[in-house]
């Protein structure tokens, strides 16, 4: 018997949904168990609201966050495995499925064309839905997961030496999560992947394979690379930047590294954040027919880590030459390379000088408060407003990412709606939403993106078309506040927590229209949307140019400070790289 093709639109389709919509349950229990010793208030409230909405996306069959990430498949296929048209019949199922969950569930079609940034609108083009491949012995059955991951932050490549060892990757490790760290970008708390060896693509792919296809709480089998796992993982909570980019004692989840036989000169490392909406949903079919869907993709196996030339089960793994030879590394990079003596130097010169004056604000003297405004906004409305402050609108606001921005504020072309007397409020969003018939849409999660990106034409939509409120993910720097919000009066809100699109789009109660769409494709075009009770939204920058972020800078930052003084610099600069953890990075 072979497996048809039928079977596998059907399972991959599932697979699509299913990954959308449900937390796995390795990754729940471990967020319930973050949420339990949380001592943080923001970041408690953060991790409850993550738990809460998981609930709420599985209640109401929408996706967790408003972003569904690029969808990619992972196919580990049984040596006796028979499919009905062969493999590339499998792929042409995988797409077909991919189009349907896109219109059905729906997906965001976030995938467009990287220059003309043409989107079919199908999450399918030139080189996807991507699909990789591992083979297993024996085996009469293909596994089939299905992987929602987006990827703008969080995840980076870095060639280390030899000289650099284990220190050196553990400073690449933090670099990379205070990079991204500072304002939340990459939405904590986060398992991560760390690729080490093989070649730059290798070490990359092994980095996102661990983050997204091992389960929470899973350790490598080699003793050096698992003690290596919880090191990393006690060092990344020991940065505590975490959901929002506050502080929290779980910003890490887990850590996973997997280790690929490498060039003698190079040490290379890809690290992979895998955010807080963990998308993953795995299916074994059969020969015969059954399908068994599974938490655990089984994805590292004996054989896919296999060591020799030839495989028998059972045959070792990675355990001994590649641990011992990993030993020596640790201690050759705990030399300094011109005296041989430990080298235990900051990279920092003088942590506290390079922290610019005044960039850390005191607390605003009163307490937040809770508000619930209609749109469109009052000046009264908006100038009560103090950063910190929680908020909740009702009415209709309008969505503007990139493509609005340019063809709108660059190219001049007028909006097709009133902005400055009925829908002052704009979210810098792209829902998971549809056309379900000509003309009508439905929106089943929102989330809002980083906004930082949009820094540059906030002077001129607020003078132009006189916005109130401008609601992202992670603010905007205190420089923005300073000059452009308040030179026009205008807040910063920004979901509380970020990734929580079930709650956010169970907020939206229509779609009058999206503007458009046939220039600027359904994600990139302007959402005309119905909200009530859309919140909690944090008011991150006020009117009076205050930044909460600036607000809680030195809290965030003594970590930081205590860790860089244990990790040396890497041997291979960057041009043009800040090695400050105190910087803001959003400008
Ligand atoms: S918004 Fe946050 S939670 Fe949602 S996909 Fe992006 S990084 Fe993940």
């Amino acid at each position: 018997m072979s497996i048809t093709y039928k079977q596998l639109e059907e399972v991959a389709y599932e697979l699509n949904r299913r990954a959308a919509i449900a937390v796995p349950l390795d990754a729940k229990q471990a967020f319930q168990q973050a949420a339990q010793r949380e001592t943080q208030p923001d970041a408690k409230r953060a991790l409850l609201a993550v738990l809460d909405n998981a609930d709420v996306a599985v209640a109401q069959q929408s996706s967790m966050c408003g972003d569904t990430g690029l969808p990619r498949f992972y196919v580990k296929a049984g040596n006796n495995v028979e499919l009905e048209g062969g493999f590339v019949s499998l792929e042409r199922a995988l797409r077909a499925a991919t189009v349907q969950a896109t219109k059905e569930v729906p997906l965001r079609s976030n995938r467009v064309h990287p220059l003309t940034r043409r989107n079919p609108g199908t999450n399918v083009g030139v080189m996807a839905p991507s699909v990789d491949y591992r083979f297993e012995p024996d085996g009469d059955w293909i596994d089939l997961t299905a992987v929602h991951k987006g990827g703008l932050f969080g995840s980076d490549y870095r060639m280390l030496f030899p000289g650099d060892g284990i220190p050196g990757l553990k400073r690449f490790f933090v670099d990379t999560l205070v990079a991204f760290g500072h304002r939340g970008l990459s939405c904590p708390p986060v398992i991560i992947g760390v690729g080490i060896g093989g070649a730059k693509d290798q070490c990359v792919t092994l980095g996102k394979e661990a983050s997204c296809l091992r389960l929470v709480g899973d350790r490598h089998p080699d003793p050096l690379v698992a003690k290596l796992e919880l090191e990393l993982l006690e060092l990344g909570n020991r940065t505590m930047i975490g959901i929002m980019g506050f502080k929290s004692d779980t910003p890490v989840l887990d850590v996973h590294c997997e280790i690929a036989y490498t060039h003698t000169g190079g040490l290379p490392i890809g690290i992979s954040q895998l955010c807080h909406a963990v998308r993953r949903a795995t299916a074994r079919i059969y020969n015969d027919g059954r399908v068994e869907y599974r938490e655990d993709p089984q994805w590292f196996t004996e054989y896919y880590r296999r060591e020799g030339v030839s495989f028998e089960p059972g045959e070792p793994q990675p355990s001994t030459k590649g641990g011992e030879g990993m030993k020596g590394l640790a201690q050759i990079a705990q030399r300094s390379p011109t005296n041989g003596s430990p080298k235990t130097q900051s990279a920092i010169p003088n942590p506290k000088s390079a922290i610019p004056a005044g960039s850390a604000q005191k607390p605003a003297t009163r307490p937040s408060k809770e508000w619930h405004l209609k749109v469109p906004l009052s000046e009264k409305d908006v100038r009560q407003l103090r950063a910190g402050d929680v908020v909740y609108l009702t009415g209709c606001i309008f969505t503007a990412r990139d493509g609005v921005f340019k063809y709108m504020i660059d190219e001049g072309h007028e909006p097709p709606i009133d902005i400055r007397n009925q829908f002052n409020v704009t979210t810098q969003s792209s829902p998971a939403g549809a056309e379900v018939a000509p003309g009508k849409y439905m929106v089943n999660s929102l989330q809002a993106t980083a906004g930082f990106r949009y820094a540059q034409w906030m002077d001129r939509l607020f003078e132009r078309y006189g916005v109130r409120a401008v609601l992202n993910k992670g603010g905007m720097s205190q420089e923005m506040y300073q000059t452009v919000f308040k030179k026009h009066g205008v807040v910063c809100l920004s979901t509380m927590p970020y990734g929580i699109g079930a709650i956010y789009g169970k907020a939206v109660k229509g779609v009058r229209d999206v503007y458009w769409k046939d220039m600027l494709g359904m994600s990139e075009g302007m959402w005309l949307l119905d909200v009530e009770e859309l919140g909690p939204l944090l008011v991150d920058g006020d009117s009076e140019g205050n930044s909460y972020v600036a607000q809680h800078a030195d809290e965030v930052n003594a970590p930081l400070l205590e860790i860089y003084k244990e990790l040396p610099e890497l041997i291979l600069k960057r041009f043009g790289e800040v090695s400050d953890p105190t910087e803001e990075l959003i400008k």
